[in-house]
């Protein structure tokens, strides 16, 4: 069998980021810190992290007085940096820069008059987040279909932004939509769906035309790796998420003689090899890379983390 690694795939620069403050926070610190929301999507980075001391928890309530305190890389809405804020807690913000940079160009819009529709998915810890930071009612939108309904007079001053994990494709069609409806819309076309989530769309487009079956290295709530599975479906191959090898069904291979692997922007490489062993197990193996596009975006960490005698801010 051959398998072919699609290029690039697996941790984002964002995703390096908030790993990193986590495992900076525990080191400076000590433990236990908490973390709000699992700190990205992948339950193998969430429990290496429990191991080191972090304890992740869904609400702030659940956190002790004086605790060390991570954001999540998905962002957080306005009320619970607030609520962080009035309790005092030490914090430290893992929010990707580019999910930031929504939340700001969104103000920037609320701010010049115009009403904010989001796209994005419902319940998603990203779009919430971004939701409350807004100052202002903001309409999310998932679908082309949701737009007839959306309670906005087509004449008036309207901007949209975008979830930083969409799908390309979809995201042009609503994009479109949005623009025949309202005759004075503005907004950032495709820029907000982050490079990261971009180029391993690109990339696993690409291993589409080369084999016959895609693994996708990724947890279930994690929306970038979805949408990987999905346009790999889209381009006619059967396309699988799997957290790891574990979750490989030898069916799903058994006929194939080229399977493609990718792995989503919050997946670790180890989970990827260890696909690859669990298909060894299956036969023998010849294992290759896409010549896709080397990534070299990188984030810097908040600077109380770089400066060892800065105390941590209440908020950030
Ligand atoms: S997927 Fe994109 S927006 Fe999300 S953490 Fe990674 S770089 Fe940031």
């Amino acid at each position: 069998m051959r398998v072919i690694l699609a290029q690039p795939r697996g941790f984002c620069a964002g995703v390096v980021r908030a790993i990193e403050i986590v495992e900076r926070a525990l080191e400076k610190y000590g433990p236990p810190v908490y973390v709000r929301h699992e700190i990205v999507h992948n339950r193998h980075v969430v429990e290496s992290l429990k191991a080191k001391g972090a304890h992740f928890v869904e609400e702030l309530s659940e956190v002790p007085a004086g605790a060390v305190t991570v954001f999540s890389a998905h962002g957080v809405a306005k009320a619970v940096v607030n609520d962080a804020s009035q309790r005092g807690l030490p914090v430290l913000d893992a929010t990707c820069p580019l999910v930031t940079k929504v939340h700001n160009q969104g103000k920037r819009y609320v701010a010049q008059g115009r009403t904010l529709v989001l796209i994005g998915h419902a319940g998603h810890p990203e779009v919430e987040g971004t939701m409350g930071q807004i100052p202002a009612p903001v309409h999310l939108v998932q679908t082309e279909a949701e737009i007839d309904k959306l309670p906005i007079p087509v004449d008036a001053p309207v901007a949209y932004v975008t979830q930083t994990t969409l799908s390309v494709d979809d995201t042009r069609g609503i994009i479109a939509s949005l623009q025949q409806r309202f005759t004075n819309i503005i907004g950032p076309d495709i820029k907000d769906i982050c490079y990261a989530t971009q180029n391993r769309q690109t990339a696993v487009r690409e291993l589409s035309r080369l084999v016959d079956v895609i693994l996708v290295v990724g947890a279930m709530n994690s929306s970038n790796s979805n949408r990987l599975r999905e346009i790999g479906t889209e381009a006619g191959v059967p396309s699988y998420l799997i957290a790891d090898g574990s979750e490989l069904n030898p069916e799903w291979v058994r006929d194939a003689r080229v399977v493609g692997i990718t792995a989503g922007a919050s997946a670790p490489e180890v989970l990827v090899e260890d696909v690859i062993e669990r298909l060894q197990q299956l036969g023998p193996v010849e294992v290759e890379t896409l010549p896709g596009r080397q990534e070299t975006m990188e984030f810097r960490l908040p600077v109380e983390l770089n400066q060892p005698r800065v105390p941590l801010p209440a908020t950030s």
